[in-house]
């Protein structure tokens, strides 16, 4: 053991396992740029406030999961364990909402959650995700799943899409009294955590893994059969929609979101082979949540899709075969490691990445070290390839080689 390890539930993310993850955010901020939306910053820590205001108490966020803590001068600050509230402080505090609608912003986030860990389960962990808001549906809903779904599918995960709407405060009102009087009738079935839930956040219990819950849901009252006509309308619009774009999804009616600002449309993608944790990415409508935080009433959409699992989900599909390095520098002789600096620095300039030995080891170790590196190329100098004005470029699968100008082999790595 060393003396210091990472917190528990936290994890570094390493290379290889690094370049997936990167790969995944890249893959997710540039189409969030081609659908329109633009980034947004905001801290790590937020007034507490902003948390139980959006997540409200008897939320199991608020209850168990947020870290929190008071700085010196006595105020109370929080990690922040959702992204969606922060952006939306941030929309209010500086009246973005003025300036045209929808607002589309994007952001790459960490978060933060005390649970207890598991594989696809850490304290804290990366989202990528998108907010749009202005207006109220349902092209923009069908938008933000598209784009969602349009992310994972450019990192080649396959995910199945589930969707429901869970009407707006109005249904609920109808349909939380005649769910809490089920649950109450079969009390005695259901977890402690459960029964807990029925007075504090009765959707909740949908959510359950244990068995003995799942059972008792399987009969219970669903939200999808006390939508008003409006949320009805709604919903089907964002059906016909998506169904015109050609994302398959599924309606799930016990898909309930565990925050209590989600208004309406709620969606889930999961991924096979990831376990019980096997949720990539998910999100909903939150039109009550701008006024939660104290602002005008503002509809809102957003998804938030976890890097974390993604990038584990997509290493399971197989090793990712992309070449770290396009070319790696090696000298054949001492008298040319200056002008092996000079190679990187042109090739580099060209937009080929490229590396070279730092540790003056000899020509078979430099090109075990480029093996390492994951270089596709080598590009060897010698002082007789020198003389001549030129280098040797070897492919290093094949271990073919030819010579060829310096200024040549960006040209040639590109094609
Ligand atoms: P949520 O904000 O709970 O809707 O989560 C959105 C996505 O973030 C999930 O679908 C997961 O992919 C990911 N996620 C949520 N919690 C965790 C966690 N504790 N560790 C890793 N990823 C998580």
């Amino acid at each position: 053991v060393t003396l210091f390890q990472a917190p528990k539930g936290a994890s570094d993310v390493l290379p290889p396992r690094s370049g997936v993850f990167e790969r995944v955010v890249r893959a997710g901020e540039d189409l969030f740029r081609r659908y329109g939306y633009r980034r947004v910053e905001t801290p790590v820590f937020e007034d507490t406030g902003v948390f139980e205001r959006s997540l409200q108490e008897g939320s199991e966020i608020v209850t168990k999961q947020m870290y929190t803590f008071t700085d010196r001068g006595s105020r109370s600050l929080t990690l922040k364990p959702d992204a969606t509230a922060p952006v939306v402080r941030a929309v209010i505090e500086h009246g973005l909402d003025r300036a045209g609608l929808p607002v589309k912003l994007y952001y790459t986030s960490p978060i933060f959650r005390q649970e207890r860990p598991q594989a696809g389960r850490r304290r804290q962990f990366t989202q990528i995700g998108v907010e749009a808001l202005g207006s109220p549906g349902p092209e923009i809903d069908a938008e933000v799943i598209e784009l969602a779904a349009a992310v994972l599918k450019a990192v080649g995960l396959e995910a199945a899409l589930a969707l429901n709407s869970i009407g707006h405060p109005g249904c609920r009102s109808e349909y939380l009294p005649v769910l809490v009087e089920f649950l109450n009738g079969r009390r005695e079935e259901l977890s402690k955590d459960s029964q807990f839930r029925i007075d504090r956040n009765p959707l909740r219990v949908f959510d359950s893994k244990e068995d003995a819950d799942r059972k008792v849901m399987a009969g219970a009252p669903l939200i999808g059969d006390y939508l008003c006509g409006s949320c009805a309308d709604h919903f089907d619009g964002v059906k016909e929609l998506l169904t015109s774009a050609g994302i398959e999804f599924v309606v799930q009616q016990t898909l309930v979101r565990g925050l209590d600002y989600y208004t309406r449309t709620a969606f889930e993608f999961t991924s096979k082979g990831l376990g019980s944790q096997d949720a990539v990415g998910g999100g909903g409508r939150y039109d009550g949540l701008s006024e939660a935080l104290g602002g005008d009433p503002l509809p809102g959409i957003g998804f938030a899709l976890g890097v974390d699992r993604i990038a584990l989900a997509v290493e399971n599909l197989g090793p990712a075969d992309e070449a770290a390095l396009d070319v790696y520098v090696v000298t054949a002789a001492d008298s040319q490691r200056r002008a092996a600096l000079e190679a990187a620095r042109r090739l580099r300039e060209a937009g080929v990445s490229a590396d070279i030995d730092f540790m003056s080891r000899g020509l078979k170790a430099q090109l075990k070290a480029a093996d390492r590196a994951g270089a596709r190329w080598s590009v060897v100098l010698g002082e007789r390839e020198a003389a001549e004005g030129k280098v040797t470029l070897r492919d290093m699968a094949s271990g073919e080689q030819s010579e060829i100008e310096l200024g040549q082999v960006a040209a040639r790595v590109k094609q």
